[in-house]
């Protein structure tokens, strides 16, 4: 099907908490693919993959931590019927690289081209790397966090709080030179909206909105607590930019 050269659609699935697929025509990107009790028919979800199984899979992982990476996804289960699957994970997940020869691992600031995506990694400031891919054919601009987020953890002294605050700015900035430098606009930004930090779960979104304006920008890691992600629209500077969500495997498609 071909849509007007002024429009173009984008289909995006929030599967949970961090997880999130990016569909193309012939591909299908998943990012920190997370699944725990009573969050999801997981079955329901490897009913999409099958329904997908023409293309290509490209699996994302930004770090090891239980609720971004599981072992689930080198299972064939999880791959492609009928093209191929890739992943791409942090060095953090250097164990797995032995067994399978499908998998590029990278550190932060490194770029490199998978079957025509565009790959750079900025950093995190816990553990891993963040995504920032270009999408072929309309070279979309798409950025996952991970668990890059401004952690300001109640219970940390004056000075850690400081220190939170300055580098996740920094990583913001480098993401904004290096936009700015590509004279490009991000199209869409994934950044964590974490319930756990209280009153200060919006500090990252609330700066990601001001530095980087993306196209549209979706929550991450914020586990069942849907509303927040409602509460957040409601109180933010630019809700016209802000995608909230209802449950898990919401899908949407985006056009522009
Ligand atoms: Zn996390």
């Amino acid at each position: 099907m071909n849509t007007p050269e002024n429009q173009s659609t984008f289909n995006i699935t929030h599967i949970y908490h961090s997880g999130v697929m990016i569909e193309t025509e012939e591909k299908l990107l998943i990012f920190d693919y997370f699944h725990e009790n009573g969050a999801f028919d997981e079955k329901e979800f490897l009913k999409l993959l099958r329904h997908h199984g023409h293309k290509d899979f490209y699996y994302f992982a930004t770090h090891g931590h239980p609720d971004h990476f599981t072992q689930k996804i080198l299972t064939q289960d999880f791959q492609s019927s009928q093209g191929m699957t890739r992943y791409v994970f942090s060095d953090d997940l250097k164990t797995y690289h032995q067994a399978h020869s499908n998998i590029t691992l990278c550190r932060s600031y490194q770029d490199f081209v998978i079957d025509g995506l565009r790959v750079k990694t900025f950093g995190s400031t816990d553990q891993g790397v963040s995504y920032l891919i270009e999408i072929p054919p309309e070279n979309k601009l798409i950025f996952h966090s991970g668990d890059l987020n401004w952690w300001h953890w109640k219970n940390f002294s004056e000075e850690e709080k400081l220190q939170e605050k300055k580098d996740f700015l920094a990583e913001i900035n480098k993401l904004k030179n290096h936009l700015i430098a590509k004279n490009s606009t991000l199209d869409i930004g994934f950044v964590p909206i974490d319930p756990r930090l209280e009153e200060f779960y919006a500090l990252a979104g609330n700066a990601f909105l001001k530095e980087i304006t993306p196209k549209i920008m979706f929550p991450l890691h914020f586990r069942k607590n849907y509303s927040i992600t409602k509460e957040y629209k409601s109180q933010c500077n630019f809700p016209e930019i802000f995608q909230s969500i209802a449950h898990p495997l919401e899908h949407f498609i985006l056009q522009y």
